[in-house]
């Protein structure tokens, strides 16, 4: 028997475990669970808790439905707030297999550990800090979600008045409890915006903690009254909700993005990952940003980019390199936003700079001027190309990439295409608030 696991008996004799959630995702990230008691740890164990996998969108066909659930036995974790009377529950994360054990090609857990296989043949690991910003909204008597933003706050404002500042003691301490390292928290530039910041992983851990992020920053919002909300572009005229992502590659315990002698002190590796990333971008771009909300997002003036061009410290830029060096260097691309699914969102990323590592591609020129007040004239001088301007022109430029149909693998690829241009349809069917304010009473 393992350290590990017996660790994890010892915790859920100690803690009265009495319920285990079994966790994963659907193709969109969505966190789903089935509960089981904890005398039936051996099997969970073991991946013998079978579910239906045809009622998860995307993922199975009804006359081959029966999947397994692999628990990861390091996202064990007792959920801080189910301790009552000495009594609790936890949680792990899990992996999808078929009946016959191997990995199931539909569960993005294992998309990413894919990508990542295919880094450590290049002797890679693959180093992720993702940023994730999210609005906290007031309900309603039925504790349904309002339109109301919780607070005035701004950037950096000290508000101990503010339930915002309350909630977000509260999150800290349950992460905390639940394994995370937090290293900063802060509101954020728009009112009732905040942002909590955890420690760089590998990137399947980095994306087993921003799953749990999500799912715990909303639970203990609705034990305050509050609705948290990971939706990119909530409110129209003030900042948008982004997950930054920090990327760096390792070489055992090597900075494989760092070079001293650079003027950057980046790396011929790092430059070719830049290159990488600028030239797949829009063909990802439906998996970063995922919704038709995500390009309300993608405009001027927000501190979120719309421009394809890199900077050492440009935030109008897609692409910035954060000042810390060292072990510290790391790629920081702007355009992901919190509704992707990170374990899609960090695989298309490190699939893409890869690509460049590979085929030794060339960054172009960093641009350190504000893009968003350039004139069209000066970007198309300098050669800016843009992001794709809605879900549609980014489905355009999912719909028949090489790029992206390798880096996500037939099922999830295929799967992924059919359900955005469904959504597509069904918002491009949809008559809207602003159809009607603006022609109805006029034609
Ligand atoms: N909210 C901005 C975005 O949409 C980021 C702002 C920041 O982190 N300084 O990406
Ligand atoms: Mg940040
Ligand atoms: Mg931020
Ligand atoms: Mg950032």
């Amino acid at each position: 028997e393992t350290m590990i696991l017996k660790n994890i008996k010892e915790t859920i004799k100690e803690k009265s475990v009495e319920l285990l959630h079994l966790q994963f995702v659907d193709i969109e990230g969505i966190l789903k669970h089935v509960t089981v008691t904890s005398e039936q740890f051996e099997d969970v164990v073991e991946g013998k808790i079978m579910f239906d996998g045809s009622s998860i969108k995307g993922f199975s066909p009804i006359n081959q439905s029966d999947l397994y659930l692999k628990p990861d036995l390091n996202t064990f974790a007792v959920l801080p707030w189910s301790v009552e009377d000495g009594y609790s529950e936890a949680r792990f994360l899990c992996s999808v297999t078929n009946p016959d054990g191997t990995l199931f090609d539909g569960d993005t857990r294992n998309v990413l550990k894919k990508t990542m296989e295919r880094a450590a043949e290049k002797g890679y690991t693959i180093s992720v800090g993702p940023e994730l910003e999210f609005f906290l909204f007031k309900t309603d008597e039925n504790g349904f979600a309002t339109q109301e933003i919780s607070d005035k706050g701004g950037y950096f404002e000290p508000s101990p008045q503010d339930l915002g500042e309350r909630v977000r003691l509260e999150i800290y301490r349950a992460l905390k409890a639940m394994g995370f390292t937090i290293e900063a928290s802060h509101h954020e530039v728009a009112e009732g915006q905040h942002e909590i910041n955890f420690k760089y992983a590998d990137a399947l851990t980095a994306a087993d903690l921003a799953t749990t992020y999500k799912w715990v920053v909303k639970t203990v919002a609705q034990k305050f009254g509050l609705h948290a909300t990971f939706m990119p572009k909530p409110v129209f005229g003030i900042n948008g909700s982004g997950m930054h992502v920090n990327m760096s590659f390792f070489k055992g315990s090597e900075n494989a993005f760092f070079d001293p002698s650079d003027e950057l002190q980046l790396s011929e590796k790092a430059y070719q990952f830049i290159a990488g990333v600028l030239e797949n971008v829009k063909s990802f771009a439906a998996v970063t940003n995922p919704l038709v909300n995500s390009y309300k997002r993608l405009v001027p003036g927000y501190e979120a980019p719309c421009y394809l061009a890199w900077s050492a410290s440009n935030r109008s830029a897609l692409i910035r390199i954060p000042a810390k060096k060292g072990l510290a260097t790391r790629v920081e691309l702007r355009c992901p936003d919190p509704s992707s699914n990170p374990y899609l969102t960090f695989a298309v990323i490190a699939s893409a700079g890869l690509d460049g590592i590979e085929k030794e591609l060339n960054a172009p020129t960093p641009i350190n001027e504000d893009i968003f007040h350039m004139t069209e004239g000066r970007r198309a001088e300098l050669g800016i190309d843009n992001l794709p301007g809605s879900l549609k022109e980014a489905i355009n430029e999912l719909e028949g990439s090489e790029f992206a149909h390798n880096a996500l693998g037939d099922h999830v690829y295929n799967e992924y295409v059919s359900m955005k241009k469904a959504e597509w349809d069904s918002y491009r069917t949809a008559v809207h608030a602003w159809e009607i304010e603006n022609y109805h009473s006029k034609f």
